[in-house]
């Protein structure tokens, strides 16, 4: 009897260190992300074991799924695929895995830019035409960078009248797919906007177009209970930071960082060196949460930079270190076979998506 008492004492002792582990983590970095572009349906199964035997033993709780147009939208049925695309009960698999391994799931579906890449326009322009901020930019045949026309990608007319019932219809449907209380809108790299052809937008403010967007998606989704997460480049001066036209803004919309909502979760990459940013978004009470790519050393640095950043600062700005999240560009079918198979890059060397994974959640984890 006294030794089932004892062993009974000792699972609750080892319960109750699991769950102040976790409790640790929690307060050190809230946020520990994954985010992918969403698997192709053959690959469903395989990415729901990921996320039970991968994502949930690393602690990770956020799970972003870059959907856009992969899944088969029943309030526009015109957004017909052309390739397989997931249905309802894919996308139920992969909530289910969250829900019992306690991963938030956050859908993501790109708004305002990357509605075209390369040669290819995106299903929402290639169904609403009129909705193009450049619908005088023909597609070339072949892509290249750089081009005459600065395309990179195409955006939508934020002032287009009919656009956001369209658009808002899309991301309430794929939250609900998703039974999820947060939406991850993109939003960045937006190099058109404010076109001086546009006969809607031309001679606007950039970073007043930029905000007055941000505010009405945010608007839509507080309104259903439901939290907007958009990728942070945008807000941040690309010509005095000297970061980049892809990493930062060299169309004046950052000034856009003190006019959005301040309950926008703002995702801040950085795949080649640890730039200092959190602490802008921070100060201007903002959360943020870093997100590193295919660098492990970088993703552990970031790591550290977090966690430092959180301990070094008053009780006002702490919370708004908000945590990390991994990101891939491919699907997760790429993803795990390069993970499982321990894929190098294409040089032949560790810096890989998967290496920064682990590297990552290893450190992460050696917090606790
Ligand atoms: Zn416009």
């Amino acid at each position: 009897m006294k030794k089932y008492f004892i062993l009974l004492v000792i699972i609750f002792l080892n319960m109750a260190s699991g769950l102040r582990a976790q409790d640790n983590l929690d307060s050190v970095l809230p946020v520990r992300g994954f985010c992918i572009g969403s698997p192709k349906p053959k690959d469903v199964d395989a990415f729901t074991k990921f996320i039970a035997e991968e994502l949930a033993p690393r602690k990770v709780n956020t799970l972003i799924v870059r959907i856009d147009y992969n899944y088969q939208f029943k309030s526009h049925p015109e957004f017909v695929a052309d390739s397989l695309t997931l249905t309802k009960s894919d996308v139920r698999k992969m909530v289910n895995a969250c829900k019992k391994n306690n991963i938030r799931i956050i859908p993501q579906i790109n708004l305002l830019g990357h509605q075209s890449w390369a040669n290819h326009t995106g299903k929402l322009l290639s169904v609403y035409a009129g909705f193009d901020e450049t619908p005088f930019l023909k597609m070339p045949e072949k892509y290249e960078w750089p081009n005459v026309d600065n395309l990179y990608c195409k955006s939508y007319c934020p002032l287009h009248p009919d656009l956001h019932k369209i658009v808002f219809d899309l991301v309430d449907e794929i939250c609900d797919v998703f039974e999820t209380n947060a939406f991850h809108a993109g939003m960045d790299e937006v190099f058109y906007l404010g076109e001086d052809k546009c006969p809607r937008c031309s001679g606007r403010d950039k970073a007043e177009l930029f905000a007055n967007e941000v505010r009405t998606v945010n608007n839509h989704l507080v309104g259903k209970n439901r939290q907007l997460w958009i990728w942070g480049d945008r807000l941040i001066d690309g010509k005095t930071t000297g970061l980049g036209m892809w990493e930062a803004s060299y169309n004046n919309t950052y000034r856009a960082i003190d006019m959005i909502p301040k309950d926008v979760i703002i995702c801040d990459w950085h795949y080649e060196r640890a730039d200092k940013t959190p602490v802008y978004f921070a100060m201007k009470g903002l959360n943020v949460i870093t997100c590193p790519w295919r660098v492990p050393s970088l993703a552990v640095r970031q790591t550290e930079d977090m966690v430092n950043f959180r301990k070094e600062s008053s009780k006002e700005m702490q919370p708004r270190f908000y945590g990390m999240m991994q990101t891939v560009w491919s699907d997760a079918g790429a993803f795990l076979d390069g993970f499982y198979e321990n894929k190098k890059d294409d040089k032949g060397g560790d810096n890989t998506p998967w290496n920064s994974f682990k590297a990552m959640y290893e450190e992460i984890n050696s917090l606790r």
